[in-house]
C-alpha cells in the first residue's frame, strides 16, 4: 500500500505531460490543478480501500486519461435531456411533465426580459405575483381564490399550517397516503403542528366515524385522494358532499388533497379509473383543494391551492408562503399552460402530458414500425420484435390504468438485458428503457418522432463498441 501511495504521480509531473499542456489551452489552469488533486485523491482512496487492481492504474498515461475525463466533465451539463423509452408518461425521476411549446416560449421571454412579476402595469403600483395566475385558476376551477406554491407537498403543508396548527385534523385510515420521495400525510401533518386523528378502517370509513371524532379541538376534515393506489373490494369512503355538510354543521373546514389534480374528465378518452376533477371538488363545496402543477395538469412543478377567499387570504398572510413561493419561471409556464385549458378542444393536443396519455393506437403502431424497420436496416444480428403492451400514466396517477401501446423488444447477442440497458443509458442523450423477461423494451408512447433516429444511432454506436 505504501509503495502504491508513493507511485501516484506528482502534480507537477502530470502538468508537464503534453496532453495536459493541450488541455491548458482550453481550460483555466486552476481548474486543471484542482482536478489533478481530485484525481490523485480518488486514487489514494482506492489504494487505501484496497481496491487498486495493479500499479498499472498509476501509470502516468492512465492518470492523464482520468484527468481529461474529469476536466471535460466540468463543461458538460449534469442535468440534461434524455429519451424516455419507458412509456411512463409522468415519470418523476425523468422530470414529470414536458411543457407545451407556448409555455416554453414564455419561459425564454421572462428569462430574457424584465417582467411585471410584482407590478400592476396600469397603476404602476406594487402587485402580487399570484395575481398573474389567479384569474385563470378561479375561472377554470370555479373557486373563489387561488394561490401557487413550490409543489403540492408545500401546498398541503401550508394549508395545514394555516388552518389547523395546534388543532386536530380528521382523516380516514384508508387515505393515509405515502407518495414517493417520502411525502407521507402523517409526517406532513406533524411538520405543520396539526394533530392527526385517524378514523375508520383501512377499507371502510363511515360518516359516523368522522362524527365521533369531532370535538372542540377539531379544525379540519382532510380528504386525501389515494392517487397512487386504490382500495378495491369491500370498501367505503364518505362522499365529499357529506364531509362538506358535516363540516358546515360543525363550523369546520374541508381540505381536499387531490395530488395529481386534473381539470379534464379522462373518462371521455376511454380511461377506466376515475380521477376526480378539481371542479368537482369545488362544486361539492370543499373549502380548499390542493394539487400538483406537473402531474396530470401537464405544467411546471407547482402546488396549486384553490378555494374559498377567506382561507386563501389567510394562507397568503402566513410567513411560510414567502418561504414556499414560486419564481417567475414557474408562474410564466403555469400561466401559459392554464391558458391552453381555455380551449378544451385543443388542450389535449397542445399539452404534451395530455397528448401522450391519449395517443391514438395507430400512431403508436406507426412509430413502432418506423423504429423496427430502421433498426433492421442496421444489418446486424440484433433481434427486434414489435409487440403489443401497456404503458403507465405514472406520477402516482391512475395507478392501475393500463394504456394499450406498441413496444419494440431488442436483444443483442452477448449482452444481457441489464448490460444493454446500461449501455443505452451511457450514450448521449441517455436512453431509458424497461426490462421485461430478460429483454429491453422501448415503449414508443413517450418517444418523440424525431428521437427515433437518435435511438437507431445509439444502437449503431453500441454495435460498433461505443458505450462500453
Ligand atoms: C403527488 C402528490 C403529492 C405531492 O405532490 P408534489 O407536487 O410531488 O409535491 C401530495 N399528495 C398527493 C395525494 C399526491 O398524489
Amino acid at each position: 500500500m505504501e509503495t502504491y501511495l508513493r507511485q501516484i504521480p506528482a502534480v507537477n509531473k502530470i502538468l508537464a505531460e503534453e496532453k495536459v499542456q493541450e488541455l491548458l489551452k482550453d481550460y483555466p489552469r486552476t481548474l486543471i490543478v484542482d482536478s489533478i488533486r481530485g484525481v490523485n485523491e480518488q486514487l489514494r482512496e482506492r489504494i487505501l480501500a484496497g481496491k487498486l487492481s495493479s500499479d498499472s492504474e498509476l501509470a502516468i498515461n492512465r492518470v492523464v486519461e482520468l484527468l481529461r475525463e474529469k476536466v471535460k466533465g466540468w463543461s458538460e451539463p449534469n442535468l440534461r435531456a434524455t429519451i424516455n423509452g419507458t412509456g411512463v408518461v409522468i415519470h418523476t425521476n425523468l422530470g414529470r411533465s414536458l411543457l407545451a411549446e407556448s409555455a416554453q416560449q414564455r419561459l425564454v421571454e421572462v428569462a430574457d426580459n424584465y417582467s411585471n412579476l410584482e407590478i400592476e402595469v396600469e397603476s404602476g403600483e406594487r402587485g402580487s405575483r399570484y395575481d398573474n395566475v389567479s384569474e385563470l385558476l378561479t375561472y377554470l376551477t370555479g373557486a373563489e381564490a387561488a394561490l401557487v406554491v413550490n409543489n403540492n407537498a408545500a401546498a398541503v403543508l401550508l394549508a395545514l399550517d394555516t388552518l389547523a396548527k395546534g388543532q386536530e385534523v380528521v382523516i380516514s385510515r384508508g387515505q393515509l397516503v405515502e407518495i414517493g420521495g417520502s411525502f407521507r400525510i402523517p409526517e406532513v401533518m406533524e411538520q405543520s403542528g396539526a394533530h392527526l386523528v385517524e378514523v375508520g378502517a383501512t377499507n371502510k370509513t363511515h360518516l359516523r366515524d368522522y362524527e365521533a371524532a369531532i370535538n372542540e379541538e377539531t379544525a379540519l376534515l382532510l380528504r386525501a385522494h389515494t392517487s397512487n393506489y386504490r382500495i378495491v373490494g369491500f370498501t367505503k369512503e364518505v362522499a365529499l358532499e357529506k364531509l362538506v355538510k358535516l363540516s358546515n354543521d360543525n363550523n369546520l373546514a374541508v381540505l381536499d388533497d387531490l395530488g395529481s389534480g386534473t381539470l379534464i374528465d379522462f373518462s371521455q378518452y376511454g380511461f377506466e379509473l376515475e380521477e376526480p376533477t378539481v371542479q368537482e371538488s369545488i362544486e361539492a363545496g370543499v373549502d380548499v383543494v390542493t394539487f400538483s402543477g406537473d402531474k396530470l395538469l401537464g405544467g411546471p412543478q407547482a402546488g396549486i391551492i384553490v378555494g374559498k377567499e377567506e382561507y386563501i387570504s389567510r394562507m397568503k398572510k402566513n410567513p411560510l408562503t414567502r418561504a414556499l413561493r414560486v419564481d417567475k419561471f414557474t408562474l410564466a409556464a403555469l400561466e401559459e399552460t392554464l391558458r391552453l385549458y381555455l380551449d378544451l378542444d385543443q388542450v389535449v393536443e397542445k399539452v404534451p402530458t395530455l397528448r401522450m396519455l391519449t395517443l391514438d393506437l395507430q400512431i403508436l403502431a406507426d412509430k413502432a414500425d418506423k423504429l423496427k424497420e430502421a433498426l433492421a436496416e442496421l444489418n446486424s444480428n440484433l433481434t427486434i420484435e414489435k409487440a403489443e403492451g401497456y404503458s403507465q400514466v405514472g406520477g402516482g396517477s391512475f395507478p392501475s390504468e393500463r394504456l394499450a401501446t406498441y413496444l419494440i423488444k431488442v436483444t443483442v447477442p452477448g449482452l444481457t438485458a441489464n448490460q444493454l440497458a446500461n449501455r443505452l443509458r451511457s450514450l448521449n442523450p441517455p436512453l431509458f428503457t424497461r426490462i421485461q423477461d430478460e429483454e429491453i423494451i422501448i415503449d414508443l408512447r413517450t418517444v418523440k418522432e424525431e428521437q427515433i433516429s437518435i435511438i437507431v444511432n445509439h444502437f449503431n454506436k453500441l454495435l460498433e463498441g461505443e458505450g462500453e
